[in-house]
């Protein structure tokens, strides 16, 4: 029982690939890349960070610090890899997402990975079968696991944000602060952070909404329109608090592979090009901005894992595993950690017991597979996930690990 085929190459297929060829397993990887590209995959090379270059942020006592620690001790090969091409960011793993997948693809090279440019549209049979291909799985590969599985898939609409020519930025503004040369923290007054809400409420009012994204809506990844749509103070708490200043903060982050490119970080939207517009030159120093990508939206699919998966990622009953954003975990980092569980239940079989959960990985498994989960949404860290305990997560992790006899590496 060695060989695993992996449909999809991103953030988890790669995670699982990665794990299971160190321990000498005979990989295949299907990816449609390099051969076909599909929005908004850019890069021909593997794990690629569609948006956002940061994995999270890393402070410890948060839920994605604590995810990214467990990770860590984990031994997550992308993580490992991450690390080698961070970049200057005091509060969040940011990484060169150029550099980062370029990395990950000479990984999988070195450890021996078969990795095959093909568009998978049926389910192949192997040993072990991983279905890793994110958000955007298209409806063919979905009726071959719907009529093999009889499984229920939902979709839900995400959104990203815009990335900005930074000469175009009036750095010499007092409210912009250089924390590094790959992070900028742009102060807003309270009148201009009033007209730029007001602005966001004026232009979300008119968007004509698909009806599919009215009927699933979705709470963790909200836009800023959404936000606003709440109310000022959600949209500063959720989006422009920041530890850099006391008002209203705007943080824009390096986007390498672009030329002066930096993210307008968190301002997911859904709005046209117009609006975004009219709605940033609210920022006095964004006012002549040029904007080199939009905010936009996407479709997201993840399936009705609750009724189907175990708590290791797997299909009940079979050799099959569902593992990345339609697992339903949501985020870079619970991508990771599904690839990173499925992987660890290939090697270590089936009496391999449940990754604790008072651990944020333990929690997201336990989530995707709790059947007490009424209207199953995608989830990311969180600590409405995690079980209480006195035990540290550094001792919790070590006694699994012996537990499970140690066979990753
Ligand atoms: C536009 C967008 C922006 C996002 N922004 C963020 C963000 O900023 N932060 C965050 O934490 N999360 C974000 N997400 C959500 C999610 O975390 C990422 O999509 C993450 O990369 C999911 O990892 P994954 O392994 O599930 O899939 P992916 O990393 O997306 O990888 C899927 C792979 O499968 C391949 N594939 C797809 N279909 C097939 C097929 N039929 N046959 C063969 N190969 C196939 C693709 O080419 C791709 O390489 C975003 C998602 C999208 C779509």
């Amino acid at each position: 029982m060695n060989n695993v085929t992996i449909i999809g190459a991103g953030l988890s297929g790669c995670e699982a690939a990665l794990q299971l060829a160190d321990l000498d397993y005979n990989v295949r990887v299907y990816d449609l890349k390099p051969k076909e590209l599909i929005e908004p995959y850019k890069l021909t090379s593997y794990a690629e960070l569609v948006c956002n270059n940061s994995i999270g942020n890393i402070n410890e006592k948060s839920p994605m610090g604590i995810l990214l620690k467990e990770l860590k001790l984990f031994g997550s090969k992308i993580l490992e890899v991450a690390e080698k091409s961070r970049i200057d960011d005091p509060a969040f793993f940011a990484v060169d997402k150029r550099l980062f997948s370029q990395l990950v693809t000479e990984e999988l090279c070195k450890k021996k990975v078969k990795i095959i440019s093909k568009h998978i549209d049926s389910l192949p049979c192997d040993d072990n079968v991983i279905i890793a291909t994110g958000p955007l799985t298209d409806e063919f590969l979905i009726s071959s696991v719907v009529s093999n599985y009889g499984i229920n898939i939902f979709h839900f609409s995400d959104s990203s944000s815009p990335v900005v020519d930074i000469r175009t930025v009036d750095l010499y503004d007092d409210c912009v602060q250089k924390v590094t040369n790959d992070l900028y923290a742009i102060s807003i007054a309270t009148q201009d952070f009033q007209m730029f809400y007001e602005e966001l409420v004026h232009w979300s009012n008119q968007n004509v909404v698909h009806s599919i994204d009215k009927r699933l809506k979705y709470e963790k990844c909200q836009s800023i329109e959404q936000l606003a749509q709440i109310g000022i103070d959600e949209l500063y708490m959720q989006r422009f608090k920041h530890e850099y200043t006391d008002q209203p903060c705007l943080l824009l982050r390096r986007e390498c592979g672009l030329d002066n490119g930096f993210i307008l970080v968190g301002c997911m939207t859904t709005l046209g090009h117009f609006a975004q517009l009219s709605i940033f030159s609210k920022i006095p120093c964004l006012r002549k901005c040029k904007f080199l990508k939009y905010g936009r939206m996407h479709r997201n699919t993840f399936l009705d894992a609750p009724k189907y998966l175990n708590e290791f990622f797997q299909i009940k009953g079979t050799n099959t595993f569902v593992i990345g954003q339609i697992s339903g975990v949501d985020g870079y980092a619970p991508a990771v950690a599904s690839g990173l569980v499925a992987a660890m239940r290939i090697i270590n079989g089936e009496t391999m017991p449940p990754i604790p959960t008072n651990t944020m990985i333990g929690g997201l498994a336990r989530y995707v597979s709790n059947k007490k989960v009424i209207d199953f949404q995608p989830m990311c860290a969180s600590f409405a996930l995690v079980d209480e305990s006195d035990q540290d997560i550094e001792e919790t992790i070590l006694n699994y690990q012996s537990q499970i006899k140690n066979k990753m590496r």
